[in-house]
């Protein structure tokens, strides 16, 4: 009976867990027991839905056959089960079709941050080599790409954390602004916990009393959408107050004077606009720049705006002007969301991007990718559209006709969801490749079953940069293909087969050379020295290379190696509250479900801790629409309604209501409204009203 040490199927923190051989399952597969491992990012702590995803392996909603409609062409006749044979020949006729009649760019991919490296990797250079189109993006487009681009433009990098998890121990001020590591990954709370026992002070900006911020010395409550005010205005009173590192600004950085620091920002008007008292903002500026070291940590409640990229700025303004950045136990991070949130944004998934986090429209990085993959560069397509905007354009003249889904529920994880569900059904075919039917593989041509996190190798990179290895611990169900084997299946149908590997290290060695020389460069790591060295932090570019754990201490990989500041101008959220919708919508996570819930929402003990969304209403707000606890409330914005079971508290403010993202129903109000510099959509603020619902 042989243990293997892996890591967790759901979030970016990938905690360490043992799988041991148990008796075989109900379904007659090889069952495993799970347990959590000592690995330096979760020492031993899982959370609940990591102690049940073992209970995905054998569940009976498991796709094990591919899915095919009976009347080929005809969405709306039954699915019926298929050999993988007939469901190829399905896919790459309607590939040859689409691209005959309408060119390359016809068919696109649309992948997910829950993919290996591996097969981001694969996938990006799939739709790039074998279909030969521009069309890809990922959902990741909607989780990090705010902070990302915000990180790019200052630091000249975007890793998430620059710095190991367990630096917040040790850190004294720790502000973190909408974020909820307590609910969306419990075990990191440790290092919190830790840093707060030893006196360290934290502050939660947030409009919600959340479990992080109970624990909070400070808790913020801005008007959602309002993140980058605030943060400017922290930014006034560190400049009116002295506070900021002048010695820092002039050596380490440039740009400070393209600020704005007329008087827009005076906190009287700060506290006007976003609701937060001038106090609070003057003590988190005095905690940050008086008793650190400190860190600011923002996360999807200050990103997932229509503004997302400048707000995440001002915050790394914010830490620039006080000199926190690449400074030990301190600086600015973001908490990536999902479980390769980072790797999925570096090997070339994203629609303007190439592996080694490499810009598809610089000819130099052009060249280098090209040459690894055994092509010409002008073979590679340009830049594509962004996930949204991709989805908008479905079926649309010059948008894409035939679209493959990997890993991801669109339906329920996009904005805009009824839109989302019109334009899926005009595509002329859909495939969607998942481990259970989901919302979106309800509307597909084919469904094609794919193996799972414990049944295939490969790697995945954490919130901190660590690359780590999941590993496979019993083999997936018969009929069931890893992605890495029908991407290069398919390639092989298409004829370009010779260019594409199913085996996972080989496809792992491949990415080393692609990624070489570029950002997120992994040439140095091996399997071997991941498995040595529990996990190698990029840049790593060459084997006798230590891996870095931390960023920036000796400058910035910038043109001028200094830190940029960017001038950044509060606006106001794309839609606001009015008389028809007065209030405003955020979204966000809860404690016992993963993203779209398509896995969690399947697990019997998580549903049972959590069996449906509740919108979170406060009492003054719930009296006036004479709503209880418990009732059922409809929520409705300008593209579409849901009803959902209230649930009061005075955690949140009285114009805000709180809807969770991982059933259908949230983003079916949420605004497509898109970031111009990221193309990340307005999760985090809407407009909204609301009426007391019947019962059911
Ligand atoms: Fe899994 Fe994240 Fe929970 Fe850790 S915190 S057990 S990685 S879901």
């Amino acid at each position: 009976m042989t243990a293997t040490q892996t890591h967790c199927p759901y979030c970016a923190l990938q905690c360490g867990m043992t799988l041991t051989p148990e008796l075989p399952t109900r379904l007659g597969m090889p069952g495993v027991r799970l347990e959590p491992a000592e690995f330096p990012v979760n020492r031993g702590g899982l959370c609940a839905k990591g102690f049940t995803a073992a209970d995905l392996l054998d569940h009976s909603d498991r796709l094990l056959t591919p899915l095919v409609r009976k009347e080929a062409g005809n969405r709306d006749s039954p699915l019926r089960e298929a050999s993988w044979e007939e469901a190829y020949e399905r896919i790459v006729t309607a590939i040859r079709d689409s691209q005959d009649r309408f060119g390359p760019d016809s068919v696109g991919a649309f992948g997910g941050g829950g993919l290996t490296n591996e097969k981001a990797y694969a996938l990006g250079k799939f739709v790039r080599v074998a279909l030969r189109s521009s069309a890809i993006d990922y959902n990741g487009r909607f989780c990090m790409s705010s902070a990302a681009t915000a990180a790019n433009r200052a630091l000249g990098i975007d890793r998430g954390l620059p710095f190991p998890l367990a630096d917040v121990a040790e850190a004294r001020t720790v502000l973190l602004v909408g974020a909820n590591p307590a609910d969306a990954m419990p075990p990191s709370m440790q290092y919190l916990d830790a840093g707060r026992a030893n006196g360290a002070k934290h502050i939660v900006v947030d409009p919600r009393r959340t479990n992080t911020a109970n624990g909070a010395h400070l808790h913020l409550q801005p008007l959602p959408g309002t993140d980058l005010a605030l943060a400017n205005g922290m930014l006034h009173i560190a400049i009116r107050e002295g506070w900021v590192d002048e010695d820092y600004i002039k050596t380490r950085t440039e740009g400070f004077d393209s600020l704005n620091k007329a008087n827009s920002y005076w906190p009287e008007r700060v506290e006007r606009m976003t609701g937060v008292p001038e106090a609070q903002l003057r003590e988190t500026v005095r905690l940050l720049a008086t008793e650190g070291p400190s860190m600011i940590l923002t996360a999807r409640g200050a990103e997932q705006h229509s503004n997302g990229t400048d707000t995440a700025q001002a915050w790394l303004n914010l830490a620039l002007a006080l000199g926190l950045v690449g400074k030990p136990f301190s600086g600015y991070g973001t908490i990536t969301g999902q479980g390769n949130g980072q790797g999925g944004r570096e090997h070339g998934q994203k629609a303007d991007q190439l592996p080694g986090y490499r810009k598809l429209d610089d000819p130099a990085a052009r060249t280098h990718v090209a040459a690894v993959w055994g092509i010409d560069a002008d073979e590679l397509p340009r830049p594509g559209l962004s996930a949204y905007e991709m989805i908008d354009r479905l079926g649309a003249e010059g948008g894409v006709k035939v679209l493959w889904v990997l890993a991801s529920n669109i339906v329920v994880s996009a904005p805009h969801s009824n839109n989302v569900i019109d334009k899926l059904r005009k595509l002329d075919f859909l495939v969607v490749s998942d481990i259970f039917r989901s919302e979106t593989a309800d509307l597909a041509d084919v469904i094609l079953p794919t193996a799972q996190w414990a049944e295939e190798e490969g790697t995945m990179t954490n919130l901190e940069g660590r690359v780590i290895r999941r590993k496979m611990a019993l083999p997936p169900p018969p009929l069931v293909k890893s992605d890495l084997t029908v991407l290069t299946e398919l390639a092989g149908h298409l004829g370009r087969g010779e260019f594409f590997s199913d085996e996972p290290r080989e496809v792992f060695e491949e990415l080393r050379r692609a990624s070489a020389g570029g950002i997120a460069d992994y040439a140095g790591i091996t399997y071997e020295r991941i498995e040595d060295e529990q996990g190698v932090f990029w840049p790593c570019p060459d084997e006798a290379h230590p891996g870095t754990p931390r960023l920036f201490a000796d400058g910035f990989p910038t043109a001028s190696g200094r830190a940029r500041f960017i001038r950044v101008d509060h606006r106001d959220a794309a839609e606001l509250p009015d008389s028809t919708f007065p209030y405003v919508l955020t979204t966000g996570r809860n404690m016992q479900q993963y993203q779209s819930g398509n896995q969690t929402r399947r697990v019997r003990a998580l549903n049972v801790a959590l069996p449906e969304p509740r919108a979170e209403l406060h009492p003054d707000l719930a009296r006036r629409h004479g709503i209880a606890d418990g009732d059922l409330v409809e929520l409705r914005s300008r593209r579409g309604a849901a009803t959902l079971r209230a649930r009061l508290t005075d955690g949140i403010r009285p114009d805000t209501v709180f809807a969770p993202f991982h059933w259908p129903g949230a983003n079916a109000l949420t605004n497509p409204a898109l970031d111009p510099h990221s193309r990340m959509p307005a999760f985090k603020a809407c407009a909204i009203a609301l009426r007391k619902a019947e019962e059911r």
